[in-house]
């Protein structure tokens, strides 16, 4: 049976558990153990898919179209796994079984209570995911003290007593405030924290301590002395360049050397040259010329909304070793003066009307000056719009989506999608295979002619105005064939212009960047050498 950890969060929200926890797995991962977590969210959505991005961050798709927390991306991106819809556990998954057992008279009679028919639930979902691995890692969303995470919490802290006391250690992530008036780090929000874990029965063996400076010796030994654990568990958590930086820096300071020692594990092996190698590039590339990318969004007031997207970006700039310098633009306003000295225009995945006419007009200003142009979903869907618009010369195409009386629907909803009433769950979700076109762009560029990428969408190019794009220049070169749907567009005439329905953003990680933005990258790095040239022989003259 696996081995758990279990890692929780004082203090305050947004001290990075979710890097810290899948930091933890990159190293214990490369000790040659087999990896995987889940992160529990205490809330009663039943999944992310119904929240706004602004609220939580992006809505990250698994392979089997599960809409989960942002941190399942982490755990792709650092550990290298697949998740799936099992890895997100969240407190409407578990009510909502938990009552329909009720409902059919599985609990025989007894008063269904939080302890034990909800915290036996929120353990079965910990075991059907530990039988995949050698250690499961458990990440507590919330921060300890909310009324909304206890029941996880106690969950977490049977499964000392129910097995044995080797098999489950508890990593605390807390936060050690830097005072600038005196000059002070101070523990004591740490202390109070870990007291308040403490009346929920848990003690913790490692603290992780973020700071914005390093703690000497002296505060280490508070922290140990205050919470009751040796001064070697107390980790330094300063801000580090990178978020890829962290394996390393939690591994100078021993905790894969803890963690193993607690739960009674003996290192396998030592493979972390990859890793390494990743972060020593991504150093080097901060001294590289550099590109500007545009993300013409509507969420762009959270970065948290983009975060695969930004990541994907990081991932292919590291593998052309050229820096890329995000330019977030709210769609919604006008910001086209911004596109200045940008060399490479992304419209990302969204939903609603609110800053469409934007993005349209974003994508034309990339189609008509030749500026390398990425559609994503409702990206694609926009540059399809525009296309119809401004070369087939339908002046009213749109989606259905946004205007569904438009004489022209290019992009609409399919029959399946017109029955469905509720909105959780219900959308095209997750991977489909997507067959590319011998002679295209796409088919260069991923060099097979099979490939699967993951949805998240309810409209669809609308596969009867096919030929006049085809016809006019605008190539559909990836398509769904069970449903015959166009899922790639691209323009053969323009330096770097494609479209894709799917996400690729959330298969991209670190040691294997996602072919589509490492050629679009490229891409970006020719418009500017290309421009400046162009400078240069204009001054000449
Ligand atoms: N709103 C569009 C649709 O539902 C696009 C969705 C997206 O970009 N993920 O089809």
């Amino acid at each position: 049976m696996a081995k758990f950890i279990f890692v929780t969060g004082g203090v305050v929200s947004s001290l990075g558990k979710g890097i810290t926890a899948a930091s933890v797995g990159r190293l214990l991962t490369a000790h040659g153990f087999k990896v995987n977590i889940i992160k529990c969210d205490p809330y009663i959505n039943v999944d992310a898919g119904t929240m706004a991005p602004f609220q939580h961050g992006e809505v990250f798709v698994t392979d089997d179209g599960a809409e989960t927390d942002l941190d399942l991306g982490y755990y792709e991106r650092f550990l290298g796994i697949r998740t799936n819809d099992c890895n997100n556990v969240t407190a409407g998954k578990i009510y909502q079984s938990v009552i329909s057992k009720e409902r059919k008279g599985l609990y025989l009679g007894q008063t269904v209570q939080v302890i034990p028919h909800i915290t036996d639930e929120i353990k079965s979902r910990f075991f059907r995911v530990a039988k995949t691995c050698d250690i499961l890692i458990v990440e507590i969303g919330g921060t300890v003290g909310d009324i909304e995470s206890l029941p996880f919490l106690e969950a977490a802290r049977q499964m000392r007593p129910d097995r044995t006391h080797s098999d489950s250690i508890y990593i605390h992530v807390t936060l050690v405030p830097y005072l600038s008036s005196s000059d002070e780090l101070k523990t004591k929000p740490t202390q109070h924290s870990v007291n308040k874990l403490r009346e929920i029965g848990i003690d913790p063996d490692i603290i992780v301590a973020r700071t914005e400076k390093p703690l000497a010796a002296e505060i280490k030994n508070k922290i140990a002395l205050f919470c009751s654990v040796p001064q070697e568990a107390v980790i330094d958590a300063p801000n580090v360049r990178s978020i890829y930086h962290v394996p390393e820096m939690l591994k100078k300071q021993g905790i894969d050397e803890q963690i193993m020692m607690l739960l009674r594990l003996r290192s396998k092996k030592w493979d972390f040259d990859e890793w390494t190698d990743f972060v020593r590039r991504s150093e080097n590339v901060e001294k590289r010329q550099s590109v500007n990318i545009a993300i013409a969004g509507k969420y762009t007031k959270l970065k948290d909304s983009y975060k695969s997207l930004a990541e994907a970006i990081y991932h292919a700039s590291i593998a052309n070793d050229t820096k890329v310098n995000i330019v977030f633009l709210d769609a919604s306003k006008n910001e086209s003066t911004a596109l200045k000295n940008i060399h490479g225009i992304i419209v990302p995945g969204g939903f609603g009307e609110r800053g469409i006419e934007g993005k349209i007009k974003i994508v034309q200003f990339a189609r008509e000056k030749g500026i390398p142009f990425l559609g994503i979903c409702l990206g694609m869907q926009c540059a399809v719009i525009e296309f119809a618009r401004n070369v087939l010369k339908m002046k009213k195409a749109n989606s259905t989506e946004f205007n569904p009386k438009t004489p022209h629907p290019v992009v609409d909803i399919m029959e399946n999608q017109k029955k469905i009433d509720s909105k959780g769950g219900t959308m095209r979700l997750g991977t489909c295979v997507c067959h590319l076109k011998p002679k295209s762009i796409v088919k260069k560029i991923y060099r097979k002619t099979i490939i699967h990428e993951r949805h998240r969408h309810r409209y669809e190019f609308n596969p009867s105005y096919a030929r006049q794009y085809e016809e006019n220049g605008m190539t559909i070169s990836g398509f769904y064939k069970k449903e015959n749907l166009p899922e790639i567009v691209e323009i053969k005439k323009h330096p770097w212009f494609i479209g894709v329905q799917f996400h690729p953003e959330f298969k991209s990680k670190p040691l294997s960047p996602h072919p589509l933005f490492r050629a679009f990258i490229a891409a970006a790095t020719q418009a500017k050498e290309k421009s400046n040239l162009e400078k240069i022989l204009a001054e000449q003259k």
